[in-house]
């Protein structure tokens, strides 16, 4: 098992201190799909190469089976990586004048593993590449390039596969393929720690959703947990309603825009049964799912436009 124990981040350039990770807790059992969510600069990226060891935190300890993995070298350290580990950061990068087959010899021979083209092209036909081992990798497209990425690390045999936002240069049908080889990855046992700003991946099949916001650890919860725990709805109706909405209880947030009000409400039921009774028909309303998280993103988006 994987503990991470009061791992912080600061960076510091130019006299500015930036703290990307402030005190991060998790402990990964070793199964399933672990999704890490988070806005842009939340500070995944720098939690994820943490664990793959291609930064060392400021503070803080990383502990595999109780074992401090600073404190690994040689051996144990090659086998936490390699054996341990795979990594894909955000924007890895293949030699673009080898085919797939050298690609995939060329990272293993990192590893100092063996090559076996059975289990190669087994690795293929899993990312979807059956029959592009020798097709160089700059005669790919773009989604079929992070595949054969993918597949240069699963030769390793990871037992966790950490990938750092794999889905944001990819077009719906690549993404869609990916997700197929990432249900299949779960199926062989393999756990898969995956990074996204995309929280419409939520819907996928994550046995465990970690939020990061501001380098703080916002939930570590489950897909059920949070939908059960934020199912705050938003309501729309026209101004007409506006001296009844006003009388309700159990409800806040209340906006006023051009011919409409809005409102935010936990209580659906009963804030449903209080509007009928006072006329008000259901093609009247307009229902939203609005939790937290859903504000957060939203926020965000403003934010970067
Ligand atoms: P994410 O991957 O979620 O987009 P990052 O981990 O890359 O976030 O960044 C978290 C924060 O740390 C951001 O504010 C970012 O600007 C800052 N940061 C990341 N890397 C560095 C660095 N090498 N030097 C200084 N600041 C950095
Ligand atoms: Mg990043």
């Amino acid at each position: 098992m994987l503990e991470l124990k009061n791992i912080s981040k600061v960076y510091k350039q130019k006299g500015v201190s930036v703290t990307a990770l402030n005190n991060i807790n998790i402990k990964f059992a070793d199964t399933g799909l672990v999704f890490l969510l988070g806005k842009s600069g939340s500070g995944k990226s720098s939690l994820l190469n943490i664990i793959g060891n291609l930064d060392k935190q400021t503070s803080g300890e990383i502990l595999l089976d109780g074992n401090n993995v600073s404190k690994f070298k040689g051996r144990t350290l090659d086998s936490y990586l390699n054996s341990y580990i795979g990594f894909i950061f955000q924007d890895y990068n293949l030699i673009d004048e080898y085919n797939v087959y050298k690609n995939i010899d060329i990272a293993l021979s990192l590893q100092r593993k063996k090559k076996n083209k059975e289990n190669i092209n087994k690795i293929l036909e899993i990312v979807g590449l059956t029959g592009l081992g020798n097709r160089k990798t700059n005669e790919l497209s773009g989604g079929q390039k992070r595949r054969a990425a993918i597949a240069g690390v699963l030769a390793m045999k990871p037992k966790v596969l950490v990938l750092d936002e794999p889905t944001a240069a990819m077009d719906t049908s690549t993404r869609q393929h990916f997700w197929k080889i990432i249900q299949n990855l779960k199926e062989k046992g393999v756990t898969i720690f995956y990074s996204s700003h995309y929280i419409e991946e939520v819907e996928h099949t994550a046995e465990r959703i970690l939020v990061l916001h501001r380098g703080k650890l916002l939930r570590d919860t489950t897909p059920f947990a949070m939908r059960e725990a934020e199912h705050e709805k938003q309501l729309t109706l026209s101004k007409i309603f506006l001296p009844i909405v006003e009388k309700l209880s159990d409800i806040n947030n209340i906006e006023v825009k051009n011919d409409t009000v809005t409102f935010m409400t936990k209580e659906i039921d009963s804030v449903w049964q209080k509007l009928q009774k006072q006329g008000c028909q259901i093609t009247d309303i307009e229902i939203q799912n609005k939790s937290l998280l859903n504000t957060l993103f939203e926020q965000t988006e403003e934010m970067e436009k």
